[in-house]
């Protein structure tokens, strides 16, 4: 299955994946993914034995949950989450990550070291693994942009079948990082991780309207650029409350009880959603929300320190 899986994963990734890169298997039994950089060349490794990891949770969550817009080809479902991975993975090459990681030349999804690097600039200087986890945060913020592409009102079957995807993902990643005991040392928790992505697709429809209206050197985003009231209450129904159900679902189908914990209950979770993007860090409830917070600003320091602008 793994070099047909290869073959997948390289077609979702068409048009997509911006670097060109070299992608790989790795003969380790712990590997899940890890990325280098040699030159001008990015070279992506996935664990060949972490795809049957990634096939299994979506056998199940599929055999439990017969959902229309997943579909039952299970090889396709695994190459979208691994195509995920890989994206994930360039982002921390596009991101410029390498460059500060003076010592530490490549980057693991799963948590395999404790922090040991050391970081040039005094902002870098973090003991307790936060600024690898804000690039962690960046590098996921960036992938979900790319893999999840601009809004559209027809799409959305296949929306749902991507954010699927990478919330398999994120839920893995966490099961791994428990059952090593790394207690989370260089990553951000998943429900952080899902309560970014969610945050990403609660917003969605309104990202090009707000891109023309920053094209025009506008403030103001015209009514007519905007979907309807009906078409975001839609949205809303079909795509992103289902989406949080799915990540539920999935924790508990991956037996990961503190996930389907801390994400909470559907009014609270997107409560924080509403109260983070207004700002209000300190009336935040959830466990993904609060590290959300507690990150973003060194997150926006070191996006700065990158050369970019913050997010
Ligand atoms: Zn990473």
């Amino acid at each position: 299955m793994a070099d047909d899986i290869l073959i997948e994963v390289v077609s979702c990734l068409q048009g997509t994946a911006e670097s060109t890169f070299q992608l790989a298997y790795a003969d380790d039994p712990y590997l899940w993914a890890s990325v280098r950089k040699s030159g001008q060349t990015i070279h992506v490794s996935i664990g060949e034995r972490q795809i049957d990891t990634v096939s299994d949770l979506w056998a199940e969550f599929v055999r439990l949950y017969p959902l229309d817009f997943v579909g039952r080809d299970l090889k396709n479902l695994t190459a979208t989450s691994l195509s995920w991975i890989v994206l994930h993975e360039l982002q921390h090459a596009e991101l410029g990550h390498f460059e500060v990681l003076e010592f530490n030349p490549s980057l693991n999804l799963v948590s395999r070291f404790h922090p040991k690097t050391q970081f040039p600039p005094a902002i870098f200087c973090r003991p307790d693994g936060t600024t690898l986890q804000c690039l962690e945060l960046q590098a996921d913020h960036d992938a979900i942009d790319t893999m999840l592409d601009i809004y559209s009102s027809t799409s959305w079957a296949g929306l749902r079948r991507k954010i699927t995807s990478i919330i398999v993902v994120m839920v893995l990643i966490e099961s791994i990082d428990e059952q090593n005991g790394f207690e989370h040392s260089t990553h951000p928790k998943a429900v952080t991780r899902i309560f970014q992505l969610l945050g990403h697709v609660v917003e969605m429809w309104s990202i090009p309207a707000n891109a023309k209206t920053k094209a025009r050197g506008e403030l103001s985003i015209l009514e007519d650029e905007l979907p309807s009231h009906e078409e975001k209450l839609a949205f809303s129904k079909k795509v992103i409350l289902p989406a949080f159900w799915d990540a539920v679902a999935l924790a508990e189908v991956a037996g990961a009880k503190s996930i389907v914990a801390d994400l909470g209950s559907p009014e609270v979770f997107f409560e924080d959603i509403g109260r983070a993007k207004l700002g209000q860090w300190d009336e935040l409830v959830t466990v993904g929300a609060k590290q959300w917070a507690e990150l973003k600003e060194l997150n926006a320091s070191v996006l700065e320190s990158l050369g970019h602008s913050s997010i």
